[in-house]
């Protein structure tokens, strides 16, 4: 079969490598992809939010398959156009993919669907804003309920940050103030096709930009899985408390949900809360599960895009773990520099266990080499029998890399491989 994977992030690089393994797909096209994805796949020069393009293309293709992986085109109708064409999507509707696009539809529909998560205040003014903040006390959480990359939620116990957050939001849209969650976060991607509904193995990510969870939110500086601490049957409880009841509510709404939920959890002392969804794919989380699942991805996929979840076996998985390391260009998540060259990627790539997957990379404009182009430049991954063999070739093939400026965090996993739980807090 011939799959059109569409997007140019570490995510895509990611899905692309595991279809490229999988022995049922014979090609793999990525549209636009990235510097590294065309080192491996063909890539096609297309604008992805452009739902009518993205059809074409894959009816030119002829493709058996389109993967979504980023939000923006779900949003724009991208997997809609591909199903009118004809052509088996793996993505929700621009319609389901509200649960993402917007954070005020998703606690409706977790409130119909009864499924636990933070209480919450929708906010028009910043008079409201005010009484909700001092009705849930701090810390404050103050969210754009547009999409806004991970980066439009603010945490603080600053009163005035929350309010100056609220303000910049209210300018273009209303924001969502909500109860403060404690406890350990989780991501769990579950995969549906509308009416069944199972989960991937759970993973966690590391939203802020420095060592020890200090420096802004970015959308994630790496991740890991599996989670030695998570409670067992984690994966099934969010299936059957969380993202089950959403597909069916979806479905009773007329707008069934197919593709991935992507459950953002906190694991309270008062039992486990939806954070957030989205409704595709985590970046970086996806990078470690991808990692580690062994079922050909291709089977599970056509699955949930052709309405045949129900038929497939349980998903195995690699007795493996596996750690994800960021870098970064200067300056994000504020302002990265990019255009600066990359050095060092054969001698990285050659580590045991390791795999480079690239995010914002192009190649240079002289020809010689690859340049940054975005704020997260690459995605490493590393491999191994556990989360201290998986951090040692991460980190490894990390160090091999230059880029002037470039960054990324050293703690990545290494609680939870020395036995805590690693505590990522906003
Ligand atoms: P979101 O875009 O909703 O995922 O929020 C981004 C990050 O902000 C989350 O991953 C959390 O770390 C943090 N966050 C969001 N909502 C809450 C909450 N109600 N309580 C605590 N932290 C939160």
């Amino acid at each position: 079969m011939e799959v059109l994977v569409i997007g140019s992030g570490a995510r895509e690089h990611a899905l692309v490598r595991a279809l490229l393994d999988d022995p049922g797909v014979d090609r793999v096209v990525a549209a636009p992809g990235n510097a590294g994805i065309a080192l491996v796949a063909p890539v096609e020069p297309v604008d992805a939010t452009d739902p009518e393009a993205v059809a074409a293309l894959a009816t030119r293709l002829g493709a058996d398959l389109v993967v979504v992986g980023p939000e923006a085109p779900l949003v724009a109708g991208v997997a809609d156009a591909v199903r009118a064409a004809g052509v088996p999507v793996f993505g929700p509707s621009a319609e389901a993919a509200r649960l993402e696009g917007s954070k005020a539809f998703a606690k409706d529909v977790m409130a119909a669907a009864g499924v636990p998560t933070a209480m919450a205040h929708l906010c028009t003014t910043e008079e409201e804003v005010a009484a909700a903040l001092d009705a849930f006390g701090a810390p404050h959480v103050v969210k754009d309920d547009g999409l806004a990359a991970g980066k439009g939620v603010v945490v603080t116990s600053d009163r005035e940050a929350a309010l100056a957050h609220a303000r910049a939001c209210l300018a273009h849209g209303p924001v969502v103030v909500e109860e403060f969650l404690d406890g350990p976060e989780v991501s769990v991607f579950c995969l549906t096709d509308g009416t069944s509904v199972v989960a991937l193995a759970p993973a966690q990510d590391f939203k802020r930009a420095l060592d020890g969870d200090e420096g802004p939110n970015t959308g994630g500086m790496g991740a890991y899985s599996p989670l030695p601490w998570a409670p067992a049957g984690l994966a099934e409880e969010v299936v059957e408390r969380v993202a089950r009841p959403v597909v069916v509510e979806m479905a009773r709404r007329g707008t069934p949900f197919s593709g991935v939920l992507y459950c953002g959890l906190a694991l309270t002392s008062r039992g486990t809360r939806v954070i957030e969804f989205n409704a595709r794919f985590g970046d970086p989380e996806t990078q470690v599960v991808l990692a580690r699942l062994a079922t050909p991805l291709s089977t599970v996929l056509t699955a949930c895009a052709t309405g045949t979840l129900d038929t497939q076996p349980d998903l195995r998985w690699r007795e493996e773990a596996a750690v994800t390391v960021v870098l970064a260009a200067p300056g994000y998540p504020e302002a990265p520099v990019t255009g600066g060259t990359l050095r060092g990627l054969e001698a990285a790539e050659a580590v045991g266990g390791a795999a480079v997957l690239h995010a914002g990379t192009s190649p240079a404009p002289d020809g010689s080499g690859i340049v940054s182009s975005g704020g997260r430049v690459l995605s490493v991954v590393g491999t191994g029998a556990d989360l201290h063999a998986a951090r040692a070739s991460a980190y490894e093939a990390v160090e091999l890399l230059d880029l002037d400026g470039g960054r990324f965090r050293r703690d990545i996993a290494l609680a939870a491989a020395n036995g805590a739980v690693a505590e990522v807090r906003a």
